[in-house]
């Protein structure tokens, strides 16, 4: 049947391939598994909001659109559905390249409290919200130089910050302090006190697509690709990243950067491709 033909084309294709590149058969199997599973996970991610937008269209269309009101709203929900679609798309993009390894890391000097101010600002809308307040538990007013890639990390501290609202409590707090660590490093911590997660889950926390409670955080919004991306990152700039975490206390997330040279005269940044 087609079934037999596909798959004899697809393992005499893996070994041709492995024989030209030279590369072990297994290796490849198992790349060519984790692909699939990846494209698996990845079309039911899409399914989702895009029923919710065919849904949306066809009901206006089967009549809703004559009600002024109702066509309002229908017509924002399947904006918001399209907003998501565009969201894990941009991740996807987002972590292939990362892992392709295509994206090259962009180093320069900046003031990682600053960069956490602006994120801040940027959240409030989201915090008023939940009425959740974002608050650095430290000395205020001194900058600390970092030497990394800026927008690569905002995007950690962007994610980190998002977790910490969307399953933190009502009236909570996120927390974030910058520590001086042994020798040229620095800690960052985002701690929140909101649900926490559960023991079992915290190893497979920065796995693609990983939830802890599928349902509940679908309806929270956001990938699933989150963490997974910040790990990437933290990772391509050598450095590590933490995860405490206690059910009904709370959750904190850390990772190093390296401290930037201070320099008595300003310089251009200093780009690097590592
Ligand atoms: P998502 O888009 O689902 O938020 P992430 O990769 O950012 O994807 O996070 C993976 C899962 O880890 C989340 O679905 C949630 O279950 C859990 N998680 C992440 N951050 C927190 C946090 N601060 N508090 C509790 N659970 C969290």
């Amino acid at each position: 049947g087609p079934i037999t033909t596909d798959m004899k084309t697809l393992t005499e294709e893996i070994e041709k391939f492995a024989k030209d590149k030279k590369v072990e058969i297994d290796t490849l199997k198992i790349r060519e598994e984790y692909r699939k599973d990846f494209l698996g996970n990845v079309s039911h991610e899409l399914k989702t909001p895009l029923f919710t937008v065919q849904g949306y269209i066809e009901t206006l269309l089967d009549g809703a659109m004559n009600d002024k009101s109702v066509r309002k709203k229908y017509l924002q929900r399947a904006g918001k559905g399209v907003e998501r679609l565009i969201y894990i798309v941009k991740d996807l993009d987002l972590i292939t390249k990362l892992e392709v390894g295509e994206l090259n890391l962009r180093k320069e000097k900046f003031d990682i409290i600053e960069l956490i101010q602006s994120v801040f600002d940027l959240l409030e809308m989201k915090t008023e919200k939940k009425n959740i307040v974002l608050t650095f538990d430290m000395e205020y007013g001194e900058p600390i130089y970092v030497f990394a890639d800026k927008e690569k990390i905002q995007q950690v501290v962007t994610n980190l910050l998002v977790n910490s609202i969307k399953y933190g409590h009502s009236d909570g707090t996120t927390e974030v302090s910058v520590e001086n660590l042994i020798k040229n490093k620095v800690i960052v911590r985002v701690t929140d006190n909101g649900e926490g997660i559960p023991k079992q889950h915290i190893p497979r926390l920065f796995e693609r697509f990983y939830r802890v409670d599928k349902s509940g955080s679908r309806s929270e919004g956001g990938s699933g690709l989150g963490l997974s991306i910040v790990k990437h990152i933290i990772e391509a700039h050598k450095e590590k990243i933490y995860v405490e975490s206690e059910i009904g206390v709370g959750s904190e997330f850390s990772f190093t950067l390296e401290k930037a040279v201070v320099e008595v005269d300003e310089e251009e940044p200093i780009l690097s491709d590592e």
